[in-house]
């Protein structure tokens, strides 16, 4: 899709900051950071949010969950923890249509259900 802005950042068409790719994943930094450590995990594939999921994209789901332990420990927060979060929907407040993990850590954080 090709006024996807990911899509875009996936095929280097806008610039961002890539710490990590193969032919499924792309990992970036996110370009407004809510935390010490604020990654983007993006599958290659157009797919806009969960509920936009095919039973046969269940592989990226776990390669979604593989680069995101891949990262946590190239960026040194193996051990001291990190939050993964997927927004999906108004009500979670999703505002790019492709589907993301946020990789969060190198700080303490509150817990998000207090
Ligand atoms: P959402 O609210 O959809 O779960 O998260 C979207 C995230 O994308 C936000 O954290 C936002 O800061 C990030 N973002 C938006 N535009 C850009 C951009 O152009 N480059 C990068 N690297 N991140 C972006
Ligand atoms: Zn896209």
């Amino acid at each position: 899709m090709t006024d996807c802005l990911f899509c875009k950042i996936i095929t280097k068409e806008i610039p961002s900051e890539i710490v990590f790719q193969d032919d499924r994943i792309t990992v970036f930094k996110d370009i407004n950071p809510a935390a010490a450590v604020h990654l983007l995990i993006v599958p290659n594939k157009h797919i806009p949010s969960v509920r936009d999921m095919n039973p046969g994209d269940e592989e990226i789901l776990g390669a979604l969950f593989s680069a995101a332990k891949r990262v946590a420990e190239e960026s040194g927060i193996k051990e001291s923890g990190y939050r993964l979060i997927i927004n999906n929907g108004p009500d979670a407040n999703q505002e790019i249509f492709h589907l993301h993990m946020h990789l969060l850590g190198g700080e303490k954080m509150k817990h998000p259900m207090g």
